[in-house]
């Protein structure tokens, strides 16, 4: 894949609405983007099919919604005040900023620029360190501040809550809390699209262990959550792997992470990190807040604090590698035909209903009919405002599984043509039997 699909993509993008840039009418903000009306619905089955597969079907895991600024004391005790910062290098050719972590290194102390390709020496150009924190002003006055943050992930929340959770649920370990929200960094590294913003929305949850289980439930998760993105997201496995960090990568806090990478247009890269966190973060709150956030172990009758295991995955990224994976190009009748093989129960519209002849009444009165019907139950548009031609395009574009067209015959025969997205083959059906068969096709390997 290419540079050439990326920028096709986001071309797609933005012509069908589904994603435009932050305050663009305004000359925009890097790293900045907007979920038009179809990325918004997209976005949203995105924590759906999440949320229902793992807070509404599971016992063992309950859902959370904190909030997004923070007490600073949090992440003094986080470690994020302290240590999340990126090193970065300006190159001294053409000037551009980048992290050192995620430039080529050719020798040593020397790296290739990301942009013109010049060899940066990093014991002439020495790295800085950059905070990612976002800070606001949370008090009353201006003249007096007090300082919140903006999170820079959705975990804190949960560690913070755990008792809470614990208490109010009387749930036993092992106890999975789940949350979805936005998480803020000033990442400085650019580019990408939305593979890298500074607003951005993440998928987490805190699975709290006994340490002894916390190898085996780690093994769990990174098998589980691997499966999810082939069997409910509908992401090709071949475009999907798994990248072990090694030793010296750890984070200071994990005691093994695994990173599920997907091939995006500018190769792989990763999608969701799943780490052992073992007890860090109930500790170190614990510590800083002065307050007992360990479990009381029935058998052993002893108190001890929980490991956990986090599965972190970005909705953005998985948005982006759901359109890339579906983005296809195919000649049809010596015309290039873009269609997005979405998994149909994801599709922003599950249906769209075409009326050719909008001259005729009856016609539309039963075009309309069709059509509400329809949406009372599914997802569903309606379009009547060009040639079938035309209208197919705009559906194959945006990944809309089934076309159903009414026409002149319909009057009579009580049909409607039925058009299959991925085969393009026609079929015609009785009116009575359009939602069922709908249906059918939305649910196949839901
Ligand atoms: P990277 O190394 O790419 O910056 P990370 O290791 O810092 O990612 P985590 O802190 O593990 O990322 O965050 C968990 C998940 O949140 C990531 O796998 C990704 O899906 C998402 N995520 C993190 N940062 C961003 C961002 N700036 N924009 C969009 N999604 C993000």
């Amino acid at each position: 894949m290419t540079e050439d699909k990326l920028s096709k993509i986001v071309s797609l993008c933005r012509r069908r609405g589904f994603v435009f840039g932050g305050s663009e009418i305004y000359g925009g903000l890097s790293s900045i983007w907007d979920y038009g009306p179809l990325g918004a619905k997209l976005k949203k089955r995105i924590k759906d099919v999440w949320w229902d597969t793992y807070v509404e079907k599971r016992n063992d895991i309950v859902g959370l919604d904190s909030s997004i600024i923070m007490h600073e004391d949090v992440f003094k005790a986080s470690g994020h005040l302290e240590g999340f910062t990126d090193s970065l290098v300006d190159c001294p050719h053409c000037k551009k900023r980048f992290r050192i972590d995620k430039l080529e290194k050719i020798g040593d102390n020397l790296y290739k620029c990301g942009h013109c390709d010049t060899k940066i020496d990093s014991q002439k150009n020495k790295p800085r360190k950059f905070n990612l924190m976002l800070k606001t002003n949370v008090s009353a006055t201006e003249d007096e501040p007090y300082y919140g943050y903006l999170r820079p992930e959705t975990a804190q929340g949960i560690f913070t809550n755990f008792i809470n959770v614990l208490n109010s649920t009387h749930k036993k370990l092992p106890l999975g809390i789940a949350q979805i929200g936005k998480a803020f960094r000033n990442e400085v590294t650019t580019g990408s699209f939305i593979f890298r913003m500074k607003e951005f929305e993440q998928m987490e949850i805190e699975y709290f262990v006994k340490p002894p289980e916390a190898d085996k439930a780690y093994q769990y998760w990174v098998k589980e959550r691997f499966d999810f993105y082939v069997s409910k997201i509908g992401l090709k496995q071949e475009n999907l792997k798994l990248r072990e960090h090694q030793k010296d990568e750890l984070a200071h806090y994990a005691k093994s992470c695994t990173d599920i990478e997907y091939n995006f247009p500018f190769g792989w890269s990763e999608l969701e990190g799943i780490a052992n966190r073992g007890n860090f973060d109930l500790t170190e709150h614990a510590r800083v807040s002065k307050k007992d956030l360990s479990c009381f172990d029935e058998e052993t009758k002893e108190k001890f604090v929980p490991y956990v295991i986090e599965p972190s995955a970005g909705v953005d990224r998985t948005f982006f590698a759901i359109i890339s994976d579906a983005y296809n190009e195919e000649e049809v009748n010596g015309k290039v035909r873009v269609v997005l093989k979405l998994k149909p129960s994801l599709a922003p519209y599950q249906a769209a209903i075409f009326l050719l002849l909008k001259n005729k009444p009856e016609l539309v009165e039963l075009a309309k009919k069709i059509f509400y019907d329809i949406k009372d139950k599914l997802p569903a548009s309606y379009d009547d405002t060009g040639a079938i031609g035309k209208l197919y395009r705009r559906q194959d574009e945006i990944g809309t599984p089934l076309c159903i067209t009414v026409d002149i015959e319909s009057l009579t025969d009580k049909k409607v043509t039925i058009r299959d997205r991925d085969t393009m083959k026609q079929e015609r059906i009785d009116v009575e039997r359009v939602f069922e068969y709908i249906k059918e096709k939305v649910n196949q390997n839901k």
